[in-house]
């Protein structure tokens, strides 16, 4: 992207620093692609341990199962745009890119910020709620920077059912093979008492 970037990099209210607009901003607008180095999952683990840090700072972009984005080697300002639960702006992830793109209209000025919204694993800890706390200040804030404990919820629910009919179709195969394989012995044996052998 050659054009000039719509926010520039200031101290936040919210956090550390932040992406402020430097000009009105029209919703639907592509803003900025987020970007880093891309490593599997283990290795941003290995990179960042959770434990030992007081407070979520990490520059990680969850892709896809596979890929995160370490904007920490690579990244540009989009690592610098803040979480909030009440966000004016939202990632997107197309063919295994990640851009940021206005979700309204935004003043000249104004803080942009994105829903974070990391997936739970559903065992979180309270040290790791603690660093994935939110202070964003909205009236809708949610308390955390991790996904809405509803939408975790819900992703368990839908894994839940597509295994629950996974196994109902494995079921069903094992029948019918059984039923193939009573039926062929039955078959095998009324032939054996035909003969007489
Ligand atoms: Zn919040």
């Amino acid at each position: 992207m050659t054009k000039p970037l719509a926010f520039q990099v200031l101290d936040s209210p919210i956090s550390g620093r932040g992406a402020f607009a430097i000009r009105a901003i029209k919703k639907g607008e592509r803003l900025v692609e987020y970007t880093g180095e891309r490593i599997p999952h283990p290795v941003a683990d290995e990179r960042y341990d959770d434990d030992a840090m007081d407070e979520h700072h990490t520059f990680l972009f969850t892709v896809s199962s596979r890929t995160v984005l370490d904007a920490s080697r690579g990244g540009n300002e989009a690592r610098f745009i803040n979480h909030s639960c009440a966000p004016n702006c939202e990632s997107e992830i197309e063919k295994g890119r990640v851009y940021i793109f206005a979700l309204r209209d935004i003043k000249d000025g104004e803080e942009l910020h994105y829903d974070y919204a990391y997936e739970r694993s559903g065992e979180e800890t309270e040290r790791e709620e603690a660093q994935y706390r939110c202070r964003c200040g909205t009236k809708i804030c949610r308390g955390s920077i991790m996904e809405p404990r509803a939408d975790y919820e819900k992703r368990v629910r839908t894994k839940k059912r597509k295994l629950t009919l996974a196994r109902r179709e494995r079921d069903k195969a094992k029948d019918l093979y059984a039923l193939s394989h009573a039926t062929r012995r039955s078959v095998t044996k009324a032939k054996k008492k035909a003969t007489g052998r």
